[in-house]
């Protein structure tokens, strides 16, 4: 049997937090969050620094923080959250497939939707690092899970490839946990990280961001021993005779995010990028899935708007059913 709801938010990070919070107060009251994760606030849980909710609550908060205001907020609401729940499929009819410990394999049916499903990293396959394929290659967001939540120090002696946000945190993280970070490697002349991140995470820690320079070989069998960094033109193109080698046992990717849209995609969905609205009557997008934000505050006033769209939907198409039902 299919269970109806009047919102499912997939995804419990902030922007679904938020979503699902602004379209209880519209009025929905059947509204369900579907997380893959133990528990609810995304990216958010992993982010133990602050820099979260300058602009939106003008404090300076950790993003567990942040994550746990919404949190509340939702407590105090019939919101439902289903957790350690993936969801597989979706159809521009609205309907949810999903798989998950206790929810085992069901299928939920909705009268809106509102996807805030984040984003993911870039690999090394996405760029094409050359080189020998040892372990010691990981993301940075990963190396952050793997510390801040998991317990887990993911290297001693670490290059950063990247100097995206991500990575300039976690060069300062893995600083701070022991490890010697070697440098922050940037194939553009400029950094695309926050200036605020650029000070606190290298300059304070004398970490060297070399600009117009990348990766040209990686070296070693079981484990990562050396990276080959070189200076690139114009064009990207490696210079020869501009060759570094940096003894480590680690290299971290931070070389960009890209959206989390595969459900919509393959439900044939089309997303803009800048439309909180998708080609699915009913279906709305927020947060990081629908572009990637530098800073949570904007996704919780997108998602907010995300969240009343989709009551508004919701709401009208009751008035119009009861309209028809009266006649
Ligand atoms: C390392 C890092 C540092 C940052 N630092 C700052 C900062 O200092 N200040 C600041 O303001 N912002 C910062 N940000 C940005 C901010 O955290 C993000 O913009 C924000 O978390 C995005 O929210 P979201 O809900 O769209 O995505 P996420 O937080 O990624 O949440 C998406 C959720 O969807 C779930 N999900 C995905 N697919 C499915 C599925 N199929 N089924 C069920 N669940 C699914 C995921 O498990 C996840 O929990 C940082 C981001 C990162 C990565």
């Amino acid at each position: 049997m299919e269970t109806q709801y009047e919102l499912i938010v997939i995804g419990g990070g902030p922007a679904g937090l938020a979503a699902a919070h602004s379209a209880w107060c519209k009025g929905l009251r059947k509204v369900l969050i579907v997380e893959r994760d133990r528990e609810l606030g995304g990216i958010l849980n992993q982010c133990i620094h602050t820099g979260f909710g300058l602009e939106y609550y003008k404090e300076d908060l950790t993003g567990p923080e942040y994550a746990r205001r919404f949190r509340r907020m939702l407590g105090g609401t019939s919101v439902e959250a289903l957790t350690d729940a993936m969801v597989l499929e979706i159809s521009s009819e609205r309907k949810v497939y999903i798989a998950g410990k206790s929810a085992g394999y069901a299928v939920l049916s909705a009268q809106s939707i509102v996807l805030a499903t984040g984003c993911r990293e870039r690999t090394r396959g996405a760029i094409g690092i050359p080189g020998a394929r040892p372990a010691g290659i990981i993301t940075a967001g990963s190396a952050q899970r793997y510390i801040n939540m998991e317990g887990y120090m993911p290297g001693k002696r670490v290059v950063i490839v990247g100097s995206g946000d991500v990575g300039l945190i976690m060069a300062r993280r893995m600083t701070l946990e022991g490890a010697q970070v070697l440098a922050c490697v940037e194939i553009m002349p400029r950094s695309a990280g926050l200036t605020r991140n650029i000070v606190q995470c290298l300059h304070d820690y004398d970490i060297p961001l070399l600009l117009s320079h990348t990766v040209t070989d990686i070296i070693g069998k079981g484990r990562v021993e050396a990276v080959i960094v070189s200076e690139v033109d114009g064009g990207f193109r490696a210079k020869p005779g501009t060759e570094k080698t940096f003894c480590c046992d680690t290299v971290l990717l931070s070389v960009g995010l890209i959206a989390e849209n595969e459900l919509a995609n393959a439900a044939g969905i089309i997303i803009d990028g800048q439309n909180i609205r998708t080609s699915a009557p009913g279906v709305f997008i927020c947060g990081n899935a629908l572009h990637v934000h530098d800073v949570v505050d904007n996704v919780t006033v997108e998602a907010i708007e995300a969240g009343a769209a989709a009551a508004d939907f919701v709401l009208r198409e009751r008035g119009v059913s009861k309209k028809r039902a009266d006649l």
